[in-house]
């Protein structure tokens, strides 16, 4: 077992944040576009953002990761070739799909349950910090709407560093605003490459969360702690005696 931690490092999607909202959001923005665009379905919209998402992301994601690109700009080039692969050349529709589509993923940042009772028990008993890999726009809009950016004492978003995990120099200046020493820290974050292999590139110790049950492969990085759940991780750190309510 690692030594007990005195500051936590947490990572954002798909730790705290249940991306789940973004087929959602998806499904619904196809609807819009068929309403103003009734020779279209919705089938069919989807299928091609799906497929344009699948290959214009690998595209991009380093550029959205180091800030080269912000979310917006990404979006709307998503929903503009979408368009295009329905055959549909319209700009206008395809800025007004974005839109809505923002807003509603917007409305639709949300927690884990888990997680929401994780930020409770340790809020006020660590230094916090989240280490996000993503653009300037789209990390901190999530955090504003989830309502959890004043809780943690350092937000390091890749896109404003222009360094992402798994590169050690990001988590270090997560530790240097905490002022705490790498092996004092516990990283916490679901992606065994970004999350683990980065924080053991630190010195940190490494919680893989492991929502899904997945099996790890022999040549993957290794953590010192593997949880199904945040609630696991409280009672670790033995923190189930007066948890408040979030
Ligand atoms: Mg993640």
């Amino acid at each position: 077992v690692p030594t007990p931690p005195k500051a936590l490092l947490l990572d954002l999607d798909g730790t705290l944040l249940d991306g789940g909202y973004l087929d959602e959001a998806a499904i619904k923005t196809c609807d819009y576009i068929v309403a103003a665009h009734p020779g279209l379905d919705r089938d069919t919209v989807l299928a091609a953002n799906a497929a344009t998402f699948a290959n214009y992301w690998p595209e991009i994601e380093d550029e959205w990761t180091l800030g080269r690109l912000t979310g917006a700009e990404v979006s709307l080039e998503v929903w503009r070739r979408t368009l295009r692969v329905c055959h549909v050349d319209d700009r206008a529709l395809a800025e007004s799909a974005d839109e809505a589509f923002r807003e509603y993923a917007r409305a639709g940042h949300c927690l884990y349950p888990d997680a929401q009772e994780f930020l409770a028990a340790v809020h006020g008993r660590f230094p916090l910090a989240v280490i996000t890999n993503g653009a300037t726009d789209s990390q901190p809009e999530k955090l504003r709407c989830t309502g959890i950016e004043s809780i943690f004492d350092a937000v390091i978003i890749s896109g404003e560093q222009g360094i992402a995990k798994p590169d050690p120099r990001i988590f270090q200046l997560a530790l240097d605003t905490l002022g705490v020493e790498p092996t004092e820290a516990w990283h916490i974050g679901d992606n065994l490459a970004a999350d683990v292999a980065g924080a053991h590139a630190a010195c940190v110790t490494a919680v893989w969360l492991n929502r899904t049950g997945r099996a790890r492969r022999p040549e993957e990085a290794e953590p010192d702690v593997e949880i199904a759940s945040l609630t696991e991780l409280i009672e670790q750190l033995g923190l189930t005696e007066g948890l408040r309510e979030p």
